[in-house]
């Protein structure tokens, strides 16, 4: 379903990623240089910084816009990049075996691979990013384990990833592969100049022979864009764009899916608003 979506981002992080391990190598640096150690380090810098979507079928000019875009970009994930390998080659894996070549997959047990959930989050007044803002995960009334270490849960939004939220959950064991089954997610958000929010959505799954070695843009979910609104905001600017003379019976009733003032791109916004009544 997702397929035909592709995270440049992806390509550029792995691509730099090989390139400053091979520069170390050949500096003769004793950091570990593993397949593993490689793919932990692409996931702490991928999950700091902001995806770049294309559809692979229409990715050209948005190729060229990056192609614009890439001076700063590389320095910008160089630096995550020595950030990331100071971080995981402090926390080697215990249960890798720190050679080259495949990944070590020590459990080979059927499991539901939840895929990468990501969205962003924006300012309803202005539609600037958002920072300063903290996402939770939930399942069941808990927050959601993730995948390692190197994905956090809650996610506290920084100005360098520009409104956008990532998280991996741990894969949830099954008795075997191939049985299909919903999840069901919620996010919290949380930032202290806006209403909170819940948005409640569900992702099916069909469980896999062993759990999913590294991050693969196959298996990600990507939420809509959510706004944010300080409190008592967004009833303000429907009334005024609209220009009505009694505000009191413009507002729409939050009863959910609503339509109308709300409508077309920005039906998110509802959900997360009645979700706030809770
Ligand atoms: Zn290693």
């Amino acid at each position: 379903m997702y397929r035909e979506i592709h995270n440049t981002a992806e390509d550029m992080v792995f691509a730099q990623v090989t390139e400053t391990y091979a520069a170390l190598e050949e500096q003769g640096s004793d950091i570990c240089a593993c397949r593993q150690c490689r793919l932990d380090t692409a996931c702490y810098v991928l999950n700091r910084m902001a995806p770049r979507y294309i559809l692979s079928n229409r990715g050209v000019a948005r190729i060229e816009r990056q192609a614009r875009e890439h001076q700063q970009t590389r320095a910008d994930i160089a630096a995550l990049i020595h950030e990331g390998i100071k971080r995981v080659s402090h926390n080697r894996r215990p249960t890798a075996d720190h050679i080259d070549g495949d990944l070590q997959r020590p459990d080979s047990r059927p499991v539901f691979n939840i895929p990468t959930i990501v969205g962003r989050l924006f300012n309803g007044l202005n539609f600037e990013p958002l920072s300063g803002v903290r996402v939770t995960l939930y399942r069941e009334g808990a927050p959601v384990t993730m995948k390692d270490s190197n994905w956090q849960n809650p996610y506290d939004l920084v100005p360098s990833i520009q409104g956008t939220y990532t998280f991996w959950p741990a894969s949830v064991s099954a008795n075997t592969a191939g049985i299909h089954r919903v999840f069901e997610f919620s996010v919290k958000i949380e930032a202290p100049d806006f209403e909170p929010l819940d948005h409640f959505f569900s992702i099916p799954v069909a469980s896999d022979l062993q759990p999913a070695p590294s991050f693969s843009m196959d298996r990600t979910f990507k939420l809509p864009d959510l706004y944010l609104f300080p409190p008592g905001e967004a009833e303000q600017n429907d009334n005024s764009e609209r220009g009505e003379l009694n505000p009191r019976l413009s507002v729409p009733k939050t009863d959910g899916l609503t339509t109308g003032p709300l409508s077309g791109g920005l039906s998110s916004i509802s959900v997360g608003r009645r979700a706030v009544n809770y």
